[in-house]
């Protein structure tokens, strides 16, 4: 077996399943968390397979607590530790701030919040018995600046990034470095509910005059959870194309 372990949540489609790939391609053993996508957590699972066979997929809700710990429970019986958590699992909408319900601003902040919250304490106990562990929360742009119509999105994850310093101030001295992406536009399923002529604005909006790809979010969580970034925490890093300076 591999030394480095990876647990990626919401690692199903997009970012996160590019993400699980990359790792798997640089000789992690990962540990995929999805939710509903079933079928597509199997499709990234076999792909992962050709570099490492000790990967697997594993389904929790990230913001059921007892699903979460039952998931950690397993994957430390499996492989003994996790080094590298990425919290990446997260819901998004687009709603006028007047609309938008109770229920849709407990969807927004129990999983793209409080699930954050759940995984990383789930995690931490080991970590902090072996005094080593990275620690990686996918953020957004829009918890940096705000977006218009997206007040709950804004909000859920704001907290991840206030979530992300105070936990690299206390977990530092375990040797655990806790760190944040954020995002700029990047296309996945996220991005379905956006018409072409938004996506070419947005486009236009980037200093690169692209959109992000996921992988070029693996990239960066590859470097946040290798060695060279070990002097690195507490920091907030945004791959955006330049969208916001
Ligand atoms: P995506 O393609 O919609 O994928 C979302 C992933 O999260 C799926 O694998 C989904 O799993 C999982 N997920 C959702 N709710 C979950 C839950 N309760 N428990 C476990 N897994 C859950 O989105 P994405 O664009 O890759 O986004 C990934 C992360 O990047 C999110 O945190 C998002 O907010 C952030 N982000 C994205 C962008 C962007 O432009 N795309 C920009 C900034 C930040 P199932 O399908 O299996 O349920």
């Amino acid at each position: 077996m591999l030394s480095e372990t990876v647990l990626i949540t919401g690692a199903s489609r997009g970012i996160g399943s590019a993400t699980a790939l990359l790792f798997a391609e640089n000789g992690y053993n990962v540990i995929i968390n999805y939710n509903k996508s079933e079928k597509n957590a199997e499709n990234i699972l076999n792909e992962i397979k050709k570099y490492n066979p000790s990967a697997i997929k594993y389904r929790a809700d990230v913001s059921d607590k007892k699903q979460v710990n039952n998931m950690f429970d397993e994957c430390l019986k499996k492989f003994g530790k996790i080094d590298v958590l990425i919290n990446n699992a997260g819901i998004a909408q687009t709603k006028v701030f007047t609309d938008i319900t109770e229920q849709d601003w407990d969807n927004m902040i129990n999983t793209d919040l409080k699930g954050t919250f759940l995984c990383s304490q789930a995690a931490v106990k080991s970590m902090i018995e072996n005094k080593k562990g990275k620690i990686i929360n996918i953020s957004s742009i829009w918890g940096i600046t705000g977006g218009s119509c997206e007040v709950h999105y804004s909000a859920a994850k704001a907290g991840v990034i206030g979530f992300t310093k105070a936990l690299a101030k206390e977990l530092g001295p375990s040797g655990i470095n806790v760190n944040s992406i954020a995002p700029g536009v990047i296309k996945t399923d996220m991005m379905s509910c956006y018409t072409d002529d938004d996506l070419k604005e947005l486009t236009e909006e980037t200093a690169v005059l692209r959109l992000g790809n996921p992988d070029d979010i693996a990239q960066t969580a590859l470097f946040l959870a290798s060695k060279n970034a070990d002097f690195i925490t507490g920091q907030i890093i945004s791959p955006n194309g330049g969208f916001v300076i």
